[in-house]
């Protein structure tokens, strides 16, 4: 099987994922997700274009370049305050105050650590 070439890009022809360029002397690119070897020849004249266009790129196969951020950064994080996170002591959180349903629950402050995003709770 041919790998997939998109610009000067290779794709693994077995699971898709983009390949890497191969390194000095390297015969072959081992595919990252599958171990699929690609022989660099498959590189020889593919034309290196600046300026390509990324949006050729399948969505998916750019997601997983990106690192994973699980937790929303912006506008639902809370408010940062002076708590000390008791998994690794870090002094910063941020804050949410959750109203609970019945009253006499009362309120519960949620945090969430700004070094290691742990996250606790506090029952008012
Ligand atoms: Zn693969
Ligand atoms: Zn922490």
């Amino acid at each position: 099987m041919l790998a997939h070439k998109i610009g000067s890009l290779l794709f693994c022809p077995t699971c898709g994922t983009l390949l890497d360029l191969p390194k000095d002397k390297e015969k072959h690119v081992t595919c990252e997700q599958c171990g699929h070897e690609e022989p660099t020849s498959s590189y020889e004249g593919i034309e290196i274009t600046t300026g390509s266009h990324p949006d050729a790129f399948p969505s998916a196969l750019r997601q997983k370049r990106k690192t994973q951020t699980k937790l929303h950064e912006g506008a639902d994080q809370g408010t940062l305050v002076s708590e000390k996170c008791p998994s690794c002591g870090h002094m910063e959180a941020y804050s949410r105050e959750k109203q609970m349903r019945s009253a006499d629950e009362g309120s519960t402050i949620l945090y969430t650590c700004t070094s290691c995003k742990h996250g606790w709770r506090v029952n008012n």
